[in-house]
Order: C-alpha cells, then sequence, then structure tokens
C-alpha cells in the first residue's frame, strides 16, 4: 500500500461534472493522495484524470457513503471532499449525515462545496 494520505471525494449526481472538473484543475495536487470514492464519482474522476490512483467503494445509495465513514472511523480517510445537492432529495440521507457526522467526530477536513474544496486543496 501507498504510504500517501488518503483522500475521499465524493459528489452528488448534480455535481459529478463539477467534480471532474475540479479533479482535472488539481490532478497534481491530487496525485499526492491515494483517493477512495464512491462508485460513480469514482469512474467520473478516474475518467477525467486516468493518472491519479483512485479506488472505487460501493456507489453511495448502495453503502459507499458507510464505507467511507468507516474509514474515517479508522483513521485511514485524512479529509473529505464532499459536493453535496442540498436541491434534490436523496434515499440515503441518513447516510449523509453519517458520513459528515463522523467527520467532525474524528475533526478531519471537510468540504461541502466547490468554494471550501479550492481553499482546501490550496493548502495542500
Ligand atoms: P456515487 O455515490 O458516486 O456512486 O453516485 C455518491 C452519492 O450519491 O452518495
Amino acid at each position: 500500500m501507498s504510504d500517501k494520505p488518503c483522500i475521499a471525494l465524493i459528489a452528488h449526481d448534480q455535481k459529478k461534472t463539477e467534480m471532474a472538473e475540479f479533479a482535472k484543475l488539481h490532478e497534481k495536487a491530487l496525485s499526492g493522495f491515494r483517493i477512495v470514492a464512491t462508485g460513480t464519482t469514482g469512474g467520473r474522476v478516474q475518467e477525467a484524470c486516468p493518472s491519479l490512483d483512485v479506488t472505487r467503494l460501493k456507489s453511495g445509495p448502495l453503502g459507499g457513503d458507510q464505507q467511507i465513514g468507516a474509514l474515517i472511523a479508522t483513521g485511514e480517510v485524512k479529509m473529505l471532499i464532499f459536493f453535496t445537492d442540498p436541491l434534490t432529495p436523496l434515499p440515503h440521507d441518513v447516510d449523509v449525515k453519517a458520513l459528515t457526522r463522523l467527520a467532525t467526530v474524528y475533526d478531519i477536513p471537510m468540504a461541502l462545496n466547490r468554494a471550501t474544496a479550492e481553499k482546501l486543496i490550496d493548502f495542500q
């Protein structure tokens, strides 16, 4: 396993294009991380940036958010970039809440929108 720090990337459906653009723009900074992502988001990031090391977990509604939460609880994931969609009802809303709660409990840097993600990635 690589000794790079691990970052988690997730984007809700209406935000996936924005996540792919964000990843492309920051491909160099992201290359300093091992990336874990929910299934579809990971596919979009990998497609936009084939050079990046992306591990795709389950899709969010099928447990991917919870897998990332577990990786935060075990100390594996050190940073979370999560482009949430506040305008669309989600079947897995409780998982989203649980994940952001764990990121707060374990006090890892967490960006829930593009503006904050731009600031966070600039500090890396
Ligand atoms: P996805 O999951 O990347 O597999 O779409 C993200 C989500 O909707 O929670």
